[in-house]
């Protein structure tokens, strides 16, 4: 645990930053004013305080505060594994997170689970949207997880069926289930339920129809995977008889309510199919650069208004690298060929990791920015670094210099969850300590396949072969 400064764990809040990134950029001379886990007042330094004379402020000079970030992808209960994809070609769900998956028990499921979210916080992300975990048992206890670590989460249940061969009663089951988490969490100050396919072909035309319809009455968010490998495009084509997002498309199931992840691999007629529907995507450059074919077009997204997140895809959990591989990949994969310098002018991937996030994942009436009436979820950012304190532009600094160690504080619905990176309220190193011991039994138990090796024995092998 860490112990923070009291006059900053207050419930009531006067904040002066030294900046505060609101919608339109840094301002300076700004006051922000945190109640009953909200902002309540946010404005020109004087005229906040004369507004709230019972509050004192609180100064905060170098700093920047600034709205959390939303991991528009994320997959909470692989995160302890993320470096056994390492080297890996596509198509990792079915040797290793499958296998994974399936081993775990709620309690293990809760423990990964937390210290995934301890993760995301650490990286500045306030929320994280997560695309429905396989493994069995209650999905409340990844739900507990991330509320007792104070996470924002968008919680997908996985709804599949198993493609057009279920049977009706199947179905049946399968979407009671889906009623039942929707209505489970309603109320909930943080955990807001979604529903999830893992990808298209695998639920049947019926289920696709209900779950997207499901979706768009309960003001929830559908997630699937789209378009992400050849090896998914040409199996969609081989059992629908179409490409993933066409098969979303013909039974109409896209819409404001669908967030894609990936969306790597598409046609010309693809993007504008997102446009026209308000489909949200989900831009995740570090899987791709992990694991992908290829970058989904995020600045050809922006430029059409397709609606679009960053997300992580349980890589790495810091937004401010995942800001910076937002630009490099758009920046290698089309935006030299183009001898175009600016790539997004560096507030496009600020926009798109915060605002842009909570729109996707369906909670932009929440949070996402610094305003009025959002839910307080910001992050306290030292600027004042060798590094910033000469700045000529804070946005772009923040996209392409920042990281996350510069994070002082994270606050959520209004209460400070971190400070210089550790929980204030309860014990990470312990917890951490238990999963590390129950992830390496789980994995060597598990029926997992690696196809690379870890960087030392790779090291090995081709020394091996030099000298052979
Ligand atoms: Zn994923």
């Amino acid at each position: 645990m860490n112990t923070a400064p009291a006059q900053l764990q207050a419930s009531e809040l006067l904040l002066v930053p030294e900046q505060a990134m609101l919608r339109d950029g840094p301002v300076t001379d700004c006051a922000v004013v945190v109640a009953k886990g909200a902002f309540a007042d946010v404005g020109p330094r004087a005229q906040v305080q004369q507004r709230h004379p019972h509050l004192k402020a609180v100064e905060l000079p170098g700093r920047a505060l600034m709205p959390g970030f939303v991991d528009a992808h994320h997959h909470l209960t692989q995160s302890f594994g993320k470096s056994l994809a390492y080297g890996e070609p596509s198509e990792i769900f079915r040797r290793v997170w499958v296998p994974l998956e399936a081993s775990l028990d709620d309690a293990f499921l809760h423990d990964a689970g937390k210290l995934a979210a301890l993760e995301s916080l650490r990286g500045g992300f306030t929320t994280v949207c997560d695309a429905g975990t396989r493994a069995k048992g209650d999905i409340a206890s990844l739900a507990d997880a991330t509320r007792e670590a104070g996470l924002r989460c968008v919680l997908g249940l996985v709804c599949n069926d198993g493609g057009n061969e279920s049977t009706a009663q199947e179905r049946r089951a399968v979407l009671d289930r889906a009623a039942g988490h929707l209505a489970r969490f309603e109320g909930d100050r943080l955990v807001h339920a979604s529903l999830a396919i893992s990808v298209p072909e695998a639920a049947s035309d019926d289920v696709l129809k209900a779950v997207s319809s499901m979706c768009r009455d309960a003001s929830a968010i559908f997630q699937t995977h789209v378009n992400e490998h050849l090896a998914s495009v040409e199996r969609s084509i081989v059992a629908r008889g179409r490409r993933p997002l066409e098969l979303l498309g013909d039974l109409g199931a896209l819409g404001p309510q669908m967030l894609i992840a990936h969306g790597a691999l598409l046609t010309a007629c693809e993007i504008r199919l997102l446009a026209d529907t308000g489909t949200g995507v989900s831009y995740n450059p570090v899987a791709s650069q992990w694991k992908g074919n290829a970058v989904a077009p995020a600045y050809l997204f922006r430029e059409f208004g397709v609606r679009f997140g960053l997300g992580t895809d349980a890589t790495r959990s810091d937004a401010f690298r995942l800001m910076d591989a937002a630009e490099a990949a758009q920046k290698i994969a089309y935006s030299l060929q183009a001898g175009d310098a600016s790539a997004g002018g560096g507030w496009t991937w600020f926009d798109h990791a915060s605002f842009g996030g909570a729109d996707v994942a369906g909670i932009g009436h929440l949070t996402g920015e610094i305003a009025v009436g959002k839910r307080a979820d910001f992050l306290l950012v030292d600027v004042d670094t060798p590094e910033m304190c000469t700045t000529f532009d804070t946005t772009w600094d923040l996209v392409r210099i920042a990281n996350r160690d510069q994070i002082e504080a994270v606050y959520v619905d209004g209460v400070m969850r971190l400070w210089q990176g550790w929980p204030v309220d309860w014990d990470a190193r312990s917890l951490m300590r238990k999963v590390r011991e129950r992830a390496h039994t789980a994995v060597a138990n598990a029926p997992i396949q690696r196809l690379h090796l870890p960087a030392a024995q790779d090291r090995l092998r081709v020394k091996q072969e030099r000298r052979a």
